[in-house]
């Protein structure tokens, strides 16, 4: 699709953020770019529209900026899946590994149903961790998890083994 090409242009990469040796992918370019962000959310409504997707669930914090209008022009609900203490309702939580040490998601338990059909979304897939904690919550409650979504994935880090074959759908690969 020739869109990708004018999103990954936007896509401004920094070196050695937040800590020496990785390169950081700012997608905060992206979204100064009307058209290039619109592009990006548009190919994921045109895959997501007619599958019968009931809830996207969003990871914090960039999650949210691309989850929220794919939801609203798919007609399901978001769910935001939030880091520690953010969640004033009845929580669950899983927990993931980073480089040091670990962090969890949590998600209100009311907000989704067994039978929900859940589409993942976040920025950026790395190690495949932030999302493998997403999909267990939503598992958790009884949701069919259909699908994962991000605007970039970073191969080389084989993020996608640790879904469990689950389908992974990324507009931009960074190597
Ligand atoms: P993983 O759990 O797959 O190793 O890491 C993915 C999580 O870390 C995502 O929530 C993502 O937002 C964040 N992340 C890791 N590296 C980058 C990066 O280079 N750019 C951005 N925007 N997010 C990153």
């Amino acid at each position: 699709d020739p869109r990708i090409y004018g999103i990954k242009t936007k896509i401004r990469v920094v070196p050695d953020f937040p800590k020496k040796g990785i390169m950081f992918q700012d997608i905060t370019t992206l979204l100064l770019d009307p058209k290039a962000f619109q592009d990006t959310i548009d190919l994921f409504v045109e895959r997501y529209r007619d599958m019968n997707i009931s809830v996207v669930a969003g990871i914090e914090a960039r999650g949210f900026i691309f989850g929220s209008p794919i939801a609203l022009a798919i007609g399901a609900k978001f769910v935001p899946l939030r880091k520690p203490k953010k969640l004033p309702g009845e929580t669950i939580f899983e927990e993931y590994e980073l480089e040091y040490g670990s962090d969890r998601l949590e998600m209100h338990v009311e907000a989704v149903n067994p039978g929900d059909r859940a589409l993942v979304i976040d920025d950026l897939i790395a190690t495949g961790g932030t999302l493998c904690a997403a999909m267990n919550l939503l598992e958790r409650v009884g949701a069919e998890v259909v699908e994962c979504a991000c605007v970039i994935e970073l191969p080389e880090l084989k993020g996608r083994e640790r879904l469990g074959g689950k389908p992974l759908c990324v507009l931009v690969e960074y190597r």
